[in-house]
């Protein structure tokens, strides 16, 4: 029994080596080295990362190349998400995707653009047949950009296989340097309920941490009775990048027995909001620090593999157990931390009481709270764990708890507002209120009748707020009346106050203009060589419409030869 024991944990640690993957079939999807400055199942905001954010020197315009055979099975181009993406998809099953793009490659741009022209939008999502956009093995395939909702250039690049679930591109064979082991920034151990205890507190502690020459770690002791957890702050960084990258893989082991594991291998896009429930929510909300929970209570994330007990340790009276957490990377570089855990039964460990409300949410039940005009409608699954919501209706201002509880599904907040006048109600929008200022953040309002009403997955403050300011429009590189023979593009700043941009309209001589709308810069640019403008004179016209309805309009006359 105990061989076979030995064995298995023995085989669980190296199965990271092996996989049923295939192996380098899939070549660099750019002709330059590859660094990364994300990972796969990397901790993002409300998402695990699902690809490998490569380098692109700091710049656009990187040639991006097909990594396979196979033909573009889909194009997206979005004001958000992964900006201009393009989808591979190839004879062994698997899709390879590239977002972020700055354009496509010549034959690919054209069939982009003649689709945008053709249903007169930027944004645009077609699936090509097969026998549309072949293409070949390292044949280019676009140009590396920063477009959509990417903070910097960069190739986002993932290997997706035919259920759309994306897979880590390491396991494909895909080489990185690294030789650097995971770093620990710090651990924390959690009493999980009203009788248990960490160093005689029934709050989460922060422990002190000892790093040891070889990398590894000690913990100083604690003493602890009843149902504990650990969670731990670390991440790991390639050779030839400075930046922190998540890790590979992590196990703990209560007295030799392994009792928790966390493999960043693959996920399914529809479990992308779990990992609030993986990190410690709360403890990110309030200090922007994200702790990694290695125990899995009522998480239905799979990426856990084995656990006992969830990986929650059950500490009795006069015992002495030893904890270990062994943190790698995709290249098998290990780190450990070791603690010694003391059962102890102090005086001090009288049962702690939880805090209650009059409203008690259940996780398999749809709960429905109302007061005076707002209801708000939680469904089935809406949230990990039954608990004590705060809610309190005051005029239009809606406290619904604080962004301090994960939240698995999207609930609903409906506001009647059938006491204001018809011309102010138009102008009315739900608003979610951040930060000390309880600045109004407009939540996606859908009016019906006199009922607004809003999807979100975030508590805190909500209140109607009203939009009745236009959106501003102003010419960038042009004035009225200029001549713009030499000019490439044309492009104009716009922006909107409360609301935000819903959609725009630019015309020329009444004739539509595709241009490029770029959220971070609030540009919109027009590309001369698309070679719609033909005539000496020009009308350019551009209607731009907030989510409110509040529209401007911003006409222009420029001349051409
Ligand atoms: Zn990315």
């Amino acid at each position: 029994m105990r061989l076979i024991l030995i064995f298995l944990l023995t085989s669980s640690i190296f199965s990271s080596a092996q996989n049923n993957y295939p192996q380098d079939y899939f070549a660099n999807p750019l002709d330059v080295s590859l660094v990364l400055s994300g990972n796969f199942g990397e901790l993002r905001s409300n998402h695990f990362h699902s690809g490998l954010d490569i380098k692109t020197q700091q710049r656009e315009g990187l040639k991006v190349l097909a990594c396979a055979d196979g033909f573009v099975s889909r194009i997206k181009v979005g004001h958000f998400g992964y900006g201009k993406a393009l989808y591979i998809t190839h004879p062994n099953g698997y899709t390879t995707v590239y977002g972020h793009l700055q354009k496509f490659s010549p034959e690919i741009e054209a069939y982009v653009k003649k689709q945008q022209y053709e249903k007169e939008s930027y944004e645009i999502e077609v699936f090509p047949s097969a026998e549309t956009l072949p293409v070949t093995k390292q044949s280019l395939v676009a140009y590396s950009g920063n477009s959509g909702g990417s903070g910097g250039p960069h190739l986002h690049f993932e290997i997706r296989d035919k259920n759309e679930h994306p897979i880590n591109p390491m396991l494909f064979g895909i080489y990185i340097k690294d030789t650097t082991k995971p770093v620990v920034r710090s651990i924390y151990a959690y009493a999980l309920d009203g009788n248990s205890f960490v160093n005689k507190s029934n709050s989460k502690q922060k422990l002190r941490l000892i790093p040891q020459k070889s990398g590894d770690y000690m913990v100083e002791s604690l003493s602890a009775i009843g149902n504990i957890g650990f969670g731990i702050d670390t991440s790991d960084r390639q050779d030839l990048a400075a930046n922190s990258n998540g890790v590979y893989n992590i196990q703990t082991f209560l007295n030799g027995n392994q009792n928790f594991e966390i493999n960043f291998s693959s996920f399914s896009f529809d479990e992308s909001s779990c990992i609030n429930q993986f990190i410690d929510y709360e403890h990110y909300t309030t200090n922007r620090q994200r702790i990694q929970k290695l125990f899995k209570k009522n998480n239905p994330l799979s990426m856990f593999k084995s656990t006992i007990n969830d990986g929650i340790l059950s500490v009795d009276d006069n015992t002495n157990s030893v904890y270990k957490i062994r943190i790698s990377d995709f290249k098998n570089n290990e780190t450990w931390v070791n603690l010694n855990i003391k059962g102890t039964n102090t005086s001090a460990s009288t049962p702690v009481v939880q805090k209650t409300t009059p409203y008690y949410m259940t996780v398999n039940h749809t709960n429905n709270l109302k007061s005076g005009k707002v209801s708000v409608d939680f469904y089935p699954d809406t949230f990990y764990e039954d608990f004590y919501i705060d809610f309190d209706v005051k005029n239009d201002t809606l406290t619904l708890h604080k962004d301090v509880v994960p939240v698995r599904k999207n609930f609903n907040i409906s506001y009647d507002v059938s006491n204001y006048n018809d011309a102010d109600k138009e102008k009315l929008f739900i608003a979610r209120l951040v930060g000390y200022k309880n600045y109004p953040v407009y939540s996606f309002t859908k009016r019906d009748g006199n009922i607004l009403s809003t999807s979100t997955k975030t508590l805190g403050t909500y209140a109607l707020a009203t939009d009745t300011v236009n959106p501003t429009i102003y010419g960038l590189n042009f004035k009225d009346g200029q001549w713009l023979s030499n000019f490439r593009y044309l492009k104009v700043k716009i922006d909107d106050d409360r609301s935000g941009i819903s959609n725009y309209r630019a015309t020329v001589n009444d004739k539509w203009i595709l241009m490029e709308y770029d959220y971070k810069t609030k540009t919109l640019t027009y590309d001369f060589n698309d070679d719609i403008i033909t005539d000496s004179k020009n009308n350019f016209k551009l209607i731009v419409t907030d989510n409110i309805g509040n529209s401007s309009i911003f006409e222009s006359m420029f001349y051409r030869k």
